[in-house]
């Protein structure tokens, strides 16, 4: 498993150095500012502001935020949220993949498995899948290679094998 983290403040600093070599061509300091800006969102429930930004292949991103309800199930997560945008919109296709997740939480944090499956649906067949996560204290960049999240989730392809 290919899989980064960084843990010194100084290295996010030059966060599109880190990553220029996972995602060619994309504005990352943009990126990861959407994911900040879609906080505050509708948590009067767990009060856990989550803020998330989905990026596709060709650079385009939209953020999203939690949105809870009283039914608790009923509740989608800010990663989803932004998936749906970018769906939503035409945003994503077999030739525009998703390419990666920026999250902005307090504390940091990672996808829940609802969220995890989403991003399976979208994700390129093959190469890298980013996954940012910060928050104000601790900022750390995790790279992912998807081929490992594929085994772990069910996907089209598990569910196109049995
Ligand atoms: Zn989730």
């Amino acid at each position: 498993m290919k899989s980064i983290w960084v843990q010194n403040q100084d290295n996010l600093s030059n966060p599109e150095a880190l990553l220029s070599g996972y995602l060619p061509g994309v504005d990352i300091n943009s990126w990861l500012l959407a994911a900040k800006q879609s906080v505050p969102g509708h948590h009067p429930y767990s009060n856990y502001e989550v803020g998330a930004a989905a990026l596709s292949k060709n650079g385009e991103y939209r953020f999203g935020t939690n949105v809870e309800d009283a039914s608790f199930g009923g509740t989608i997560c800010a990663e989803r949220t932004s998936i749906t945008r970018m769906v939503s919109e035409g945003l994503l296709g077999k030739d525009n993949p998703l390419i990666g997740i920026a999250l902005n939480t307090e504390p940091r944090s990672v996808p829940c498995g609802h969220c995890f499956s989403l991003m399976l649906e979208f994700m390129p067949s093959q190469g890298n899948f980013v996954i940012v996560s910060g928050d104000s204290k601790t900022n750390r960049v995790q790279v992912l290679d998807i081929s490992v999240l594929r085994t772990l989730i069910w996907s089209k392809d598990f569910l196109s094998s049995t």
